[in-house]
């Protein structure tokens, strides 16, 4: 890092570019300092499964050679950034964070990864995450748990744990979580910096590994919300190899960022305050950021959702079901691991399936797919996963209703502070409550972004989320930023500082 950027490496993308255009920086100088950092901190934060460095140099270069010869790509060239291990990387390995992938080698890139290389982006590596992004703490990772960078004995949340962390930490410039029920939001509210999840439909999931289909996006997790804005208009749009992806072009993100808050109109969910989990700092901060708002000229509105509380059962129920048919594919013949069967002419095909199963599958994969077996078996169908498809419904419907008289929806992103490694691990119940406030809006298929808001009492990151309608990304990222304009945003987390070579 030059002397006249010592805190670079936890700027926005913006500044990268500038210190790239004016030649205070190059691209494998920048990159070369990230890999750096990353060195210094990494044994405590573990925000990474692997890292690409001969690659990531290289790309470096490449875009070093296209700034000399007037050929600089966009906002993206020469900036780091990192991808969740549930997105597959060609010729990177990928595992989503489990031990069944671990071997496995992807021959194609998704269409997002394809997209971001398209632009320049230089991809430092993939990180750590819960596998198949069942979790959110980020310690069902089959390669160890992420700390949270500000306060290492804490989790990062989840699943997209190890993206939030690399990107608070200032280990990279951005990187790309999948949000099924919340992954993208709540580990970037736990870790103090900004996620979004888009539409389904607005982010190919071509090479996103399946979780659960009808749920599943792609996101962005950054410190800034125009940096966001780069990120997922370079991302977005139709892919001719994704069905459920739509046609729509993806509209200019940045055009209406910085048109503020006045005459939006806020809607404050009347039952996201009401539950008895809900912790009352978290709360407090919510309201007095909306508060905020107001004060800059939005309008505040009483809104009611009124199946919310229903959002946790229909969605494990949903998610569960799908996972088990998505997972049916890692039985040891297809991708990575196979279980030692010893002499394959006395082994048997079942036990073979069962034993790599067995083996391969941390134990939260291993609930989900007998809970989602369960419910879609026959007697059970109907009771279960038919019942949860109406609530689906519902939860659209209420969310329909409240954009009726709302542009954005204010709410908590999480009940609770990031809370101390192995707190929950033990009841999985105590996991799945935390994420109450972001899966409704995947059931809907809406929107949502999380917004640093501060620290706690203790100095933990508090999110504020916003949900707004589909393919309403702009208006999204305009009530976001206008949020962020109140909140100060991300704030480098002091233990980093101290751990980096580059002393902040
Ligand atoms: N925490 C939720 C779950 O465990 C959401 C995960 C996700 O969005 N991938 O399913």
């Amino acid at each position: 890092m030059t002397a006249s950027s010592p805190n670079l490496l936890f700027g926005t993308i913006d500044e990268a570019r500038t210190a790239l255009a004016d030649g205070s920086i190059t691209s494998t100088a920048l990159t070369q300092s990230v890999f750096d950092h990353i060195e210094a901190i990494e044994a405590d934060v573990h925000a990474f499964i692997r890292l690409d460095r001969s690659n990531a140099m290289e790309a470096a270069k490449e875009a070093d050679q296209r700034r000399e010869q007037g050929a600089t790509l966009g906002p993206l060239d020469g900036i780091p950034i990192s991808i969740k291990d549930q997105i597959v990387t060609k010729g990177l390995e990928t595992t989503a964070g489990s031990k069944i992938l671990s071997g496995y080698i992807p021959p194609y890139d998704a269409t997002v990864v394809q997209r971001l290389k398209k632009a320049g982006a230089i991809i430092l590596g993939k990180n750590n995450q819960d596998e198949f992004a069942m979790g959110s703490s980020t310690e069902y990772s089959a390669y160890g748990a992420t700390s949270n960078p500000y306060d290492l004995s804490r989790v990062p949340g989840g699943s997209s744990g190890g993206s939030a962390a690399a990107v608070a930490a200032g280990a990279g410039f951005a990187s790309l979580g999948t949000d099924t029920g919340g992954s993208i939001r709540q580990p970037a509210a736990f870790c103090g910096v900004v996620g979004v999840k888009p539409t389904y439909g607005r982010v190919s999931r071509f090479g996103s590994i399946a979780f659960a289909s009808s749920l599943d996006q792609i996101g962005p997790i950054t410190r800034t919300v125009r940096d966001a804005a780069h990120m997922l208009q370079a991302i977005g749009g139709p892919d001719p190899r994704d069905s459920t992806c739509r046609d729509t072009p993806m509209p200019d993100l940045l055009s209406s960022l910085e048109d503020g808050a006045k005459g939006l109109r806020i809607g404050i969910v009347k039952e996201a305050f009401e539950p008895d989990g809900l912790d009352p700092e978290i709360s407090s901060r919510v309201m007095e950021t909306a508060n905020q708002l107001a004060a800059a000229g939005a309008e505040l509105v009483p809104v009611s959702i009124p199946s919310l509380p229903h959002a946790i059962a229909a969605y494990y129920l949903t998610a569960t079901a799908e996972a088990s048919s998505n997972l049916a594919r890692y039985d040891g013949v297809r991708y990575g691991q196979r279980a030692d069967i010893g002499d394959v002419r006395k082994a048997n095909l079942v036990d073979m399936y069962n034993q790599t199963r067995s083996e391969g599958f941390g134990p939260e994969v291993k609930r989900r797919i007998l809970l989602g077996t369960y419910a879609l078996s026959a007697g059970y169908y109907d009771a279960f996963y038919v019942k949860a498809q109406r609530v689906r419904t519902l939860i659209g419907r209420d969310f329909q209703r409240a954009f009726q008289q709302c542009d954005a929806l204010c709410l908590p992103t999480s009940p609770v502070a990031p809370f101390a490694q192995g707190e929950r691990t033990a009841d999985p119940l105590q996991m799945y409550l935390a994420d109450i406030y972001t899966i409704a809006c995947n059931l809907a298929r809406v929107c949502a972004v999380s917004v640093p808001a501060g620290l706690d009492a203790s100095g933990l990151p508090v999110g504020v989320q916003f949900i707004c309608n589909h393919m309403q990304e702009p208006m999204l990222l305009r009530v976001a930023r206008a949020c962020e304009v109140q909140t100060g945003g991300y704030n480098p987390p002091t233990p980093i500082q101290g751990l980096s070579a580059e002393g902040g």
